[in-house]
């Protein structure tokens, strides 16, 4: 039967709720266990996808096309276990739901009230779907104390009491601040967020306090006494330099030793293996070189915004033993003349995702920098798109080539996606559908074509990748592209949608139409990255 944590936050947001879950999934796994990540969001928005990256960070798609929480890709690169639409739910979810369920008459004439009826919903979501797994842990977005999240913690408190202590664990994740001018750490914080949990009946087992320096065991005691809690289960997560460091980093202070005792696992510490997890932190601390890359974007001023991208990188530099430097531009000031000279000296370009008109033609200038220039340029989803639009004006000589996505055009080399094929049903839109969840979302196939570097990076036939995106590469112009030395190198098994280019004459030029960063993991670094960065690593003794 499985057990289930739930992980809370106090005192401030930003803590890394997110990275705490995923990294006690990481240690319950070394020790043999199975283990789901889940995270409850307590915002009105139905999913993510509709939310500003400026605000919200990135979406993260799942194979099943989800459009979730950033933490869920915590969850995947610390675990390997590929999340599911089950995984993730919203207020704003649990709301339709059950708003759904009262149109159709399910509640009998009953007066639909938060308890029980929101409740039993979240309680729904957390049991279901579960198997076989030994833990499933759940994060409580939000911190203790808003009012959006009440109706969450009265549905694990109510978990935590039909389940039993032998099955359910609270842990909550709180701030020791060091006040310089005191010249001490400071409990009180977190005295005031247990208080606050306890008021809502949630007494919590685990306290895993973020502190800058190790805490003392004396404040470990009085934190236990304030907080109703034993010392020993006060565990200080300490800053340290690599968010891969922090598994190794729970162990030593003994949190997953804490979790097993409380359920009564203690068992052999030999079963433990943490080996994968110290060969990264090694590679990590002690590179054997550097190499600079530049991520030409929109949303460069919240990094969250490419969180996974970012991650994906690190992964390439730890497959080829390198530190991975991110020099974040925004697009828009390629559209100044001289501002390309920001490029010179980089060895990677790299356009990632994005959306909409602004900043655009920049791209489209780091574009034809990068193909001038022989640097590798790697083009994702939207800088796949600009990639193609670059080649079509500048290679094939098609003067008014341009995306529909930024309103009417000449040449629309992308456009619309208005039909597609999901295994054997076919998907259909129009220009005025409802934006949300309607994208082309989660794994689909692609067919790599023979002699073509992507077939000979990825050493198959046929790869599966995640996607969301709208709109797509015209295919009615590969004659012209091709001609011109675009390579189509990625379709779609129907052969509709093209889903990779390349350039053959230069030394990496890769577009591709999915999200390859979402699927790279420290332990397993996404062969496109582990090439592009390996192409950066030459590029680098050249210049
Ligand atoms: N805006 C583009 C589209 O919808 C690209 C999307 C993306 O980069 N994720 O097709």
């Amino acid at each position: 039967m499985s057990r289930f944590i739930f992980i809370t936050g106090g005192v401030v947001s930003s803590l890394g709720k997110g990275l705490a879950s995923a990294a006690l999934g990481a240690l319950l796994q070394a020790r043999g266990y199975k283990v789901r990540l889940r995270k409850l969001d307590p915002y009105l928005n139905v999913d993510p996808g509709t939310m500003s990256p400026f605000q919200h960070g990135e979406v993260y798609v799942t194979d099943d096309g989800a459009e979730t929480d950033l933490d869920l890709g915590h969850y995947e690169r610390f675990t390997g276990v590929p999340a599911r639409r089950t995984d993730s739910v919203s207020t704003g979810q649990i709301y339709m739901d059950v708003l759904t369920r009262e149109r159709r008459g399910e509640y009998l004439g009953a007066t639909i009230q938060v308890i029980p009826h929101v409740t039993d919903a979240i309680k729904a979501f957390i049991l279901g779907d579960v198997t076989d797994e030994d833990f499933v842990l759940c994060e409580i977005g939000g911190t203790v104390g808003d009012i959006e999240s009440l109706p969450f913690l009265e549905a694990i408190r109510q978990l935590g009491n039909e389940l039993g202590r032998e099955r359910t664990l609270f842990v909550h994740l709180t701030l020791v601040p060091y006040i310089k001018s005191a010249g001490e750490l400071k409990t009180k914080p977190t005295q005031h967020s247990v208080k606050e949990l306890q008021s809502v009946g949630i007494q919590p087992d685990i306290l895993l306090c973020r502190a800058d320096m190790d805490i003392p065991a004396d404040q470990r005691r009085k934190i236990g006494l304030f907080c109703n809690i034993r010392h020993e289960a006060v565990i200080a997560a300490l800053d340290v330099p690599s968010i891969y460091d922090v598994p190794l980093s729970y162990h030593a202070e003994g949190f997953d030793d804490e979790v097993c005792r409380h359920f009564g696992l203690l068992g052999d510490p030999d079963e433990l293996d943490l080996s994968v997890w110290q060969s990264i932190s090694r590679t990590v601390a002690q590179p054997e070189g550097t190499v600079k890359i530049a991520i030409v974007g929109k949303y460069t001023s919240l990094l969250d915004s490419y969180k996974s991208l970012a991650e994906a990188l690190t992964h390439g530099g730890i497959a080829n033993a390198v530190k991975v430097e991110l020099d974040w531009i925004d697009s828009e000031i390629f559209e100044n003349e001289d501002a390309i000279h920001h490029l010179e000296g980089v060895h990677g370009i790299l356009v990632p995702g994005g959306f909409g008109e602004r900043g655009a033609e920049g791209k489209i200038e780091a574009v034809t920098f990068a193909r001038e220039h022989q640097v590798p340029y790697f083009g994702i989803c939207f800088g796949m798109q600009m990639a193609v639009i670059e080649a079509a004006r500048n290679l094939s000589g098609i003067k008014g080539a341009g995306s529909t996505e930024f309103g009417p055009c000449e040449e629309p080399v992308v456009g619309l996606l208005t039909e597609w094929m999901r295994g054997n049903v076919r998907e259909e839109r129009g220009a005025d559908t409802d934006l949300g969840g309607t994208m082309r979302l989660g794994a689909y196939d692609c067919d790599l074509q023979e002699n073509s570097r992507v077939r000979e990076i990825y050493g198959t036939a046929q790869i599966s990748e995640r996607h969301r995106h709208r709109y797509e590469v015209n295919n009615t112009y590969q004659p012209r592209l091709e001609a011109a030395g675009l390579r189509f190198s990625g379709l779609s098994p129907d052969k509709n949608l093209p889903e990779i280019v390349e350039i053959p004459s230069h030394p990496w030029f890769v577009g591709v139409q999915f999200h390859p960063e979402l699927k790279s993991k420290p332990f397993d670094p996404h062969p496109l990255f582990t090439s592009f960065i390996a192409a950066a690593v030459d590029q680098s003794r050249l210049v």
